[in-house]
């Protein structure tokens, strides 16, 4: 049949090696790094991402950079070209992302409103959706549990029934929460080992949309990783706990899990996890502090037990002794006051 219909035979053939291709980009290891430009990069979100992308660079796959900038209130004009350029003045680079653009953009959360509205949509029609009016001081009232900085949404509190059009109306004044299923999520942790979690109990029905119409981190977040094909998420152990209440929504969207490494968080001497007041320990005063990446790149890599002793390195360098085991059973580690003295 090969010698008498050569053509179709050819066009098979180029049909089936366009499919190869296909199977096995999707195959391919594929991580990313997700800040919200609410502030300057510090070293923790340096070290997250040198993790993350460690982690894409050993296993050959892609790396891409999303910018979360979807709390518009909290968005500060400037930031992600100044996240870009000190992850580039760290040493990373990217194979997507909002400056070169990709299979899969754009990757501004504030453009990708779109997806959330129809994974929304999606989740209506399979029933799991209600409007709530209550708000958060209302709730920690009512509920009087508020679990860490999530106020849990008691399933007591749930409506019976809701009105016809209900879903088109809360468009106004009225948050919409996901019914949550009362089974408990299970999930590896390449570096916290064995997860479960009974999301009913820990957060209850959480938000999906806010009253302010913005889509929740939680949503937007599984939206993303799936559309961008995501293999594996690595990011802070601050956020360990909103991975149940993701693998929850990826489920419901029919969609497929990725696995998932919550890195070691980076603590200020006072014990704190870093934020917009150590404004020190921000990647631009350290470079104007004259320290250079190498020497932070080395210094984390100690840090993070990857490295017996700190010495300056390139992340590339890096990537050959990167390990997950090595991480394993460290939570947190804790800067010096002085970084920028210890690394000049
Ligand atoms: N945008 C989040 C942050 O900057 C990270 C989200 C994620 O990696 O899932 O904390």
């Amino acid at each position: 049949m090969t010698s008498e219909n050569p053509g179709i035979v050819s066009a098979g053939s180029i049909l089936q090696t366009q499919f190869m291709k296909e199977i096995s980009q999707s195959n391919r290891y594929h991580g990313r790094f997700a800040p919200s430009p609410t502030g300057h990069l510090h070293v923790g979100s340096a070290c997250t991402a040198l993790v993350a992308w460690c982690a894409a660079r050993q296993a050959d796959g892609l790396f891409t950079l999303r910018i979360e900038d979807l709390d518009t209130p909290r968005t500060m004009p400037g930031m992600k070209e100044s996240q870009m350029n000190d992850l580039r003045w760290l040493g990373l680079d990217w194979d997507a992302g909002p400056d070169i653009g990709g299979r899969h953009e754009p990757y501004l959360q504030s453009l990708r409103q779109k997806g959330y509205q129809s994974a929304l949509d999606k989740l209506y029609h399979q029933k799991m959706l209600f409007p709530c009016r209550l708000s958060r001081r209302d709730l920690q009232t009512l509920a009087s549990a508020p679990h860490g900085d999530v106020a849990v949404y008691p399933r007591s509190l749930r409506p019976t029934g809701l009105e016809p059009g209900w879903y088109e109306k809360a468009k106004i004044n009225a948050s919409i929460r996901l019914k949550v299923p009362s089974h408990r999520i299970q999930f590896f942790d390449q570096i916290c080992g064995l997860q479960e979690e009974v999301v009913a109990a820990t957060a209850g029905d959480y938000v999906l949309r806010r009253r302010d119409g913005v889509f929740s981190y939680q949503l937007a977040v599984v939206v993303d990783d799936l559309h961008m094909e995501i293999t594996e998420v690595v990011r802070g152990q601050d956020l360990l706990s909103s991975t149940a209440r993701q693998l929850l929504l990826i489920d419901l969207l029919g969609g497929t899990r990725p696995s998932y490494a919550h890195s070691p968080l980076v603590l200020n001497a006072k014990g704190e996890k870093l934020s917009k007041r150590d404004a020190p320990l921000s990647l631009a005063a350290l470079r104007e502090a004259g320290v250079s990446s190498q020497y932070l790149v080395g210094y984390l890599a100690w840090a993070l037990g990857l490295l017996p002793d700190v010495r300056p390195l390139t992340p590339g360098e890096l990537v050959k002794y990167f390990d997950w085991f090595r991480m394993k059973g460290i939570p947190s580690f804790v800067l010096p006051e002085n970084l920028a003295e210890v690394l000049t």
